[in-house]
């Protein structure tokens, strides 16, 4: 199944508008779906759609609510998202943390209690329209965990996600690192299990706390996890992100015993006015020069080049641009039930 980038986010929006949202919230949260699956990462896509509608019959999720302020201290500023939905909660949190950073040279915030924001490079790169390096540390807060700790046998995160996105001058792309800090994506492992093939080496762990490539092992008991990426460096960054999104502004962490509806995330940024530090045009001079020395390296694989963070995602983004967006049957079928429970017809 393939549809037009334009078509399925006309047809997202009109779920969300049947869902009670407000046009102008719908539209974001279509926007946001459809541009995670034009740049490749479909567990982030428009797959969500269920789920998000799923969540917003339990109440976990509220349509039309905006963001508070709830500490203003200059250059940091703690939200709390009202559970709203995600993307326009952050999309707004990041246009007032982007007014207030000129005056500081550089603005921390915490976003709380808000709804699944997505893919969190989306955040990264409204930023780096507006000239703003930032970084940004994610937790995940839902009733079954899925990541275990490093040398630990059961799950006790989220995939908690970390981005730095940093702008590299007005006529190129900025440098999008944006990951989740463990090994292997929930949703990859779910589709995974869904074809019948094993995950790569190294993802996941059975109960045992024994490597394991059997996608079952996160979904059938007794269950495994999947482990963070990078051994205990990944782990420690999981750990940082639960630490930075979640318990540092009052949002909630994993490792409370009941845990809030649906899946809620905390978003912790740094956004800094990089023109402050650099020397302008020569900087990004600089920039395009590590990028080419780095990239002049022989790629192991001729059909295989050096990238930089942000370029597969812009890869894909041409090709699907062009080419309509692949959404498996099990998951247009999902979508299309989802619909059909706001009372929206799927397009031809
Ligand atoms: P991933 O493993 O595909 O890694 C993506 C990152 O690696 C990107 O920055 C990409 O540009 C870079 N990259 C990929 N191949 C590269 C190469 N050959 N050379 C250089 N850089 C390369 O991503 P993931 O861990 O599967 O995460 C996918 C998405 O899920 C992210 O957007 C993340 O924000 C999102 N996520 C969100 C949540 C949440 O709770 N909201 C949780 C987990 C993940």
């Amino acid at each position: 199944m393939i549809i037009a980038a334009e078509r399925m986010s006309a047809f997202a929006t009109d779920i969300f508008v049947a869902a009670g949202s407000a046009p102008e919230e719908a539209r974001q949260i279509a926007e946001h779906l459809v541009e995670a699956n034009l740049k490749g990462h479909d567990s982030h896509g428009v797959g969500m759609i269920p789920v998000y509608l799923l969540h917003k019959g339990m109440g976990a999720v509220v349509p039309n609510r905006s963001p508070k302020i709830a500490a203003d201290l200059g250059a940091l500023m703690v939200f709390d998202g009202d559970s709203g939905y995600g993307q326009p909660t952050a999309n707004r949190v990041m246009d007032m943390v982007a007014e207030r950073v000129p005056a500081h040279g550089v603005v921390v915030s915490s976003l709380r209690n808000v709804q699944h924001v997505g893919r969190i490079g989306a955040y990264g790169e409204r930023l780096a329209r507006k000239g703003f390096l930032s970084i940004h540390f994610v937790n995940a807060v839902y009733a079954t965990p899925c990541v275990a700790p490093f040398r630990g046998s059961d799950p006790r995160l989220m995939t908690n996600p970390i981005c730095i996105a940093l702008p590299i001058g007005p006529d190129r792309p900025p440098v999008v690192l944006d990951f989740a800090t463990s090994a292997i994506a929930l949703g990859k492992v779910r589709v995974a299990m869904n074809k019948g093939v094993e995950t790569p080496e190294n993802t996941l762990i059975d109960h045992a706390g024994q490597p394991t490539r059997d996608p079952k092992a996160l979904f059938v008991e007794p269950k495994g996890a999947i482990v963070p990426f990078g051994l205990h460096k990944g782990w420690g960054l999981a750990l940082v992100a639960e630490m930075l999104g979640g318990l540092l502004t009052g949002g909630p962490t994993q490792a409370q015993p009941q845990k809030p509806a649906g899946l809620v995330n905390g978003l912790f940024s740094i956004v800094i006015d990089q023109n402050r530090l650099t020397r302008g045009s020569a900087y990004f001079d600089e920039v395009a020069g590590l990028i080419d020395y780095v990239k002049a390296s022989p790629a192991a694989r001729s059909d295989e080049p050096v990238l930089v963070p942000g370029e597969p995602e812009r890869m894909t983004m041409a090709e699907r641009g062009a080419e309509g967006l692949p959404i498996d049957d099990r998951t247009w079928r999902e979508i299309v039930e989802a619909a059909k429970s706001v009372g929206v017809a799927a397009p031809q």
